[in-house]
């Protein structure tokens, strides 16, 4: 999977993806991530990206002409989706998340201040996903939101020790509680049937903890 971010904050991408599992995945070859600035493609002699808006109103907008030659410069592959990271797209959720993991290249556009001159969609024709109803200051942590997420399903992302299996929403329904050494912390026990080395017990409480936890918390999955 190669991912191409086009950001006006490059760095922003880059410190992520190189730490921990992701660093680990872009390692092992399974992702790949690059960055295009639409500043290096300006025409304008300031390097001017944005403007104010036509019409009046506070803050600034991103031009067109930097945006869509940026991203007219990346090289597309066949099985290639191009996503902008908008509060007005769709919602990111599980099942999302797995359609985004089959295609071999996803170009992420990341806008900034008041967001996108209009024709910049018009002309890219981009599918809009956002992060929830709440409006960030850029695109960038959606975008690593995108990528971190995708990156955990493909194959050879997680090892063992990561593994996805058990997650949330893997099956829909959220996932039942955790616990490590110690057996017992400041009075609070491990549940005693986590430590009798019975797994069909193990997997039958755990499977009702997913079914409490799940009503509880969030009964709008349980369908
Ligand atoms: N004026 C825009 C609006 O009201 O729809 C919001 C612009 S926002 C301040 C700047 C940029 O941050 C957006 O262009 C988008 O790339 C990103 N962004 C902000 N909130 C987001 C969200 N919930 N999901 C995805 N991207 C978001």
């Amino acid at each position: 999977m190669r991912f191409d971010v086009l950001t006006l904050f490059p760095e922003m991408i880059t410190d992520y993806c190189s730490q921990s599992i992701i660093k680990r995945a872009a390692e092992a070859g399974v992702i790949s991530v690059n960055t295009i600035n639409p500043r290096d493609f300006t025409l304008n002699k300031h390097k001017k990206v944005d403007d104010t808006p036509y019409g009046g109103g506070a803050g600034m907008v991103l031009m067109p002409q930097p945006y869509v030659d940026a991203y007219e410069s990346i090289d597309r592959c066949e099985n290639s989706l191009t996503v902008m990271l908008s509060p007005q797209g769709e919602p990111l959720k599980e099942n999302l998340v797995k359609e985004l993991a089959k295609f071999d290249q996803i170009i992420l556009l990341c806008g900034h201040y008041e967001g996108f001159d209009e024709r910049i969609r018009d002309i890219i024709k981009p599918r809009e996903i956002s992060l929830g109803d709440f409006v960030l200051t850029g695109g960038e942590l959606p975008a690593l939101c995108v990528i971190d997420a995708v990156s955990r399903k493909l194959e050879g992302t997680l090892g063992k020790i990561e593994s996805a299996n058990d997650d949330s929403f893997s099956d829909g329904m959220l996932e039942y509680p955790q616990y490590t050494k110690p057996r017992e912390y400041r009075g609070l026990k491990v549940p005693e049937v986590l430590l009798n080395g019975n797994h069909k017990e193990i997997e039958e409480f755990r499977q009702s903890q997913r079914l409490k936890r799940t009503k509880e918390r969030r009964p709008d999955l349980m369908h």
